[in-house]
């Protein structure tokens, strides 16, 4: 038996392990981490379940939900805000979520440039009119690199406990999959897709027949299309009201990476300090040995023992003064990351961190550490 399913013998019951709301979820995540798209729309995104699950996925830049029921939305789209973490460890990555109140029936720029657009149980919910305007709207217009649907399969609801008709009360048809999946290649079709079909919930064994209890169609569109053609091809008018946005703090926005920066910077100067003080301490008074640095036989101390090589990148002390060259922290990968290049890092902690006079070195005063030893 598949691992999916579970078959009650005595009562016939079916239930999906995990659930198969979960698994059409996955679904789209699997696709997410194989397409690797920037910009995702799910439209009829109901309480944003799905979007909360994308928000984790590091190559997605642009998230987007669409819902013509405002207050679905609005009952768990605070989940979709930062959290303190997401400010005390900006990450590499941008990512903005915004959610808009409307209808898949009517076109909006705000829907332009997505790589990814997700339709998971949405077509059944749409009145004939809607549905015959879908199509328009998300291939001719959205016209994104992909599109999943997915919808009710009818031929599996026999199986399924206590559905009569409709799977719920607000579905205004389900389809069986020869609809579906002529629809679905008819729309392909018109609009230059490729359409491969797939779903999630199988069937039990012996009644493969019946097809997944979910039906889902992959589009991929045939044609390329640039980012730039996309929106002054397309001049069209406002019609979706934004009813939440979110911009994630991130390393990409210049006040962030500052801040970043320089913690990383005073971390990384710290730590070598304490290693050359502790040093000149182990050393007692031997002045040649003193204010230099010496490598120990940890790794950290290893590292810092191959810069030492480089005579501008010897930290040093003179009087109460600890000097750390910026060029011996600029090495450190993460500092390194970071910036990109040294030129960088000068301009990202200029005026807000103690240097020598010169500019070259991050300078600490260890007079009092020095009255503490
Ligand atoms: N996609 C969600 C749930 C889908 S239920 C999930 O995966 O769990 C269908 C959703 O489509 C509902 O929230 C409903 O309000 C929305 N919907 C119905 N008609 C719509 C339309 N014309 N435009 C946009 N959303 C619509």
């Amino acid at each position: 038996m598949d691992k999916n399913f579970q078959e009650d013998e005595c009562i016939q019951i079916i239930k999906f392990k995990p659930p198969l709301y979960k698994q059409r979820h996955q679904f789209v995540k699997d696709l997410v981490e194989k397409y690797k798209p920037k910009k995702v729309a799910d439209l009829g995104c109901a309480d944003c379940s799905l979007l909360r699950m994308l928000k984790f996925c590091s190559c997605i830049e642009v998230l987007a939900g669409l819902d013509i029921c405002a207050s679905v939305m609005k009952e768990k789209m605070h989940t979709l805000s930062p959290l303190p973490v997401d400010y005390l460890q900006p990450s590499e990555r941008s990512l903005t979520v915004t959610l808009h109140h409307g209808s898949v029936a009517h076109k909006d720029p705000c829907m332009l440039g997505f790589d990814l657009v997700t339709c998971i149980e949405l077509i059944e919910h749409l009145e004939e009119s809607e549905l015959q305007k879908f199509p328009e709207v998300v291939f001719g217009f959205m016209a994104p690199s992909i599109v999943v649907i997915s919808t009710p399969n009818s031929e599996f609801n026999p199986l399924l406990p206590g559905v009569m008709f409709y799977r719920h009360p607000d579905h205004k048809f389900e389809w069986n999959q020869a609809q579906f999946q002529s629809w679905a290649l008819e729309t392909a079709r018109c609009y230059d897709y490729s359409v491969e079909f797939t779903g999630v919930g199988h069937p039990p064994t012996g009644m493969e027949k019946v097809g997944f209890c979910t039906q889902i169609g992959v589009f991929v569109r045939k044609y390329p299309q640039t980012g730039a053609s996309v929106q002054s091809e397309k001049p069209t008018e406002a019609v979706y009201k934004t009813v939440f946005k979110a911009v994630y703090p991130s390393l990409k926005d210049e006040k962030y990476l500052q801040n970043a920066v320089i913690s990383e910077v005073i971390f990384t100067a710290q730590i070598i300090k304490h290693r050359l003080i502790s040093k000149r301490e182990e050393n007692g008074d031997d002045p040649e040995r003193k204010s230099k640095f010496q490598p120990s036989m940890d790794s950290f101390s290893d590292y810092l023992g191959k810069l030492v090589v480089e005579k501008n990148m010897q930290p040093f002390v003179s009087g109460n003064e600890v000097y750390i060259p910026l060029a011996t922290i600029f090495s450190f990968p993460k500092v390194n990351r970071l910036c990109g290049t040294f030129e960088k890092l000068c301009k990202l902690i200029a005026g807000k961190v103690t240097l020598s006079s010169d500019g070259s070195a991050v300078m600490f005063n260890i007079e009092h550490e020095n009255e503490e030893n």
